[in-house]
């Protein structure tokens, strides 16, 4: 897959100053940081992705260099590979963004002092089954989500343990000194708020559960495994925080007949000896409808035909895959008396022994091919 932009990454034009760069990429920082979502490998990716763009277009001289040559700047060169940057990389690159608050991996603390700090209620998930014909045309689909919101009347006030932060600092005496380290407030949870006023159906968050419908738009192409987020439909934050994602975990229906991979599809088609020798027309099943296509006679088991653009639309929308028709010669297993007779006579028969042309590929470099 191509490498996005990096100053897409960060969400910056390219004539962003530095000020402007070194602000998009700690706003990316704290919201995917890997201690605020734990076990979150889209987050980690995301926050890696971040931290390597930021890592060039952060550095006036990476910089110019990736304006003039794009990623292939970097390709190759010691110390700064496409692979990406590991965390121990991405913490200490911390220090000098976020200030000497940011102790490197002692965790999130450092960024409470600010006041602008806004909590994020907890994120739902929620797996939908699609069925292959969705998949190939896109889908709208209506999902009912159970989610935590506001209960009516609910009010909020600032939480007296940490004064609205959301954090408290707790200072230890070690043999190296004296040690600062900020957590979680434990009385608000970190939403520098507490319930003021809770209805009696409120949980002590001032939240209930209530059923929603949400509309999930599924763009064509996506595949097993594949997370869709619609923002602000999780669960509602406590005061005045913003609500969490819903995470739309796709998976995939086998189809019957068809069998994906990537873009394209397979399918088996089975046709008789006769058919083979003599020639065929034959309807197939596309997920957009039949189609009809013809045989040459002579043709062999094991040739692949290839249906252009009769497969999935790509999710970058790079144009459509194929469907590829697998040709299996079905071999009958019982004959009778006459037919046993007649294919033993055709045994030593000339047309009958196998001469493959030149020209005719193998099994093995079909294969070979359709993986090239
Ligand atoms: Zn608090």
């Amino acid at each position: 897959m191509a490498k996005r932009d990096y100053y897409d990454v960060l969400g910056v034009s390219k004539s962003a100053d530095n000020k402007d760069i070194k602000k998009a990429y700690r706003k990316i920082a704290i919201k995917y940081h890997p201690d605020k979502n734990p076990g979150d490998s889209q987050a980690e990716e995301n926050f890696k992705k971040a931290a390597e763009a930021y890592e060039v277009l952060g550095n006036k001289d990476k910089r110019t260099k990736y304006d003039q040559f794009g990623h292939a700047a970097f390709d190759g060169t010691g110390g700064f590979g496409g692979a990406g940057m590991n965390m121990d990389d991405i913490f200490s690159q911390f220090g000098d963004i976020f200030g000497s608050a940011f102790g490197g991996g002692s965790g999130f603390g450092g960024f409470g002092g600010g006041g602008s700090r806004v909590s994020k209620g907890s994120n739902l998930r929620i797996r939908v089954q699609l069925e292959l014909s969705e998949v190939v045309l896109g889908v709208e689909k209506k999902i009912k989500v159970k989610r935590k919101i506001k209960a009516d009347g609910v009010t909020y006030k600032t939480c007296s343990t940490c004064n609205g932060t959301g954090q408290v600092t707790r200072i230890t005496n070690t043999i190296l000194g004296r040690m600062q380290s900020s957590t979680t407030c434990p009385s608000c949870g970190g939403s520098g708020q507490v319930v003021s006023n809770r209805p009696s159906n409120a949980d002590s968050n001032g939240l209930i559960l209530s059923e929603e419908t949400v509309l999930v738009k599924i763009p064509a192409g996506v595949e097993d495994g594949m997370q869709l987020k619609v923002s602000g439909k999780g669960n509602d934050s406590a005061g005045n925080g913003i609500a969490g994602d819903l995470i739309v975990l796709i998976s995939e229906k086998e189809h019957e007949t068809l069998k994906r991979e990537g873009n394209n599809l397979h399918f088996d088609l089975y046709i008789s000896i006769s058919e083979a020798v003599l020639g065929v027309s034959k309807e197939i099943e596309t997920v957009t409808g039949n189609v009809r296509i013809k045989l040459e006679s002579g043709i062999q088991s094991g040739k692949i035909l290839r249906l252009r653009g009769k497969g999935l639309s790509s999710i970058n929308s790079y144009g459509n895959g194929d469907l590829l028709v697998h040709v299996n010669v079905w071999t009958p297993k019982t004959l009778n008396k006459e037919q046993r007779l007649f294919f033993n006579q055709m045994k030593e028969n000339e047309n009958f022994i196998p001469s493959p042309e030149k020209g005719e590929k193998s099994f093995f470099e079909k294969v070979k091919d359709m993986f090239s």
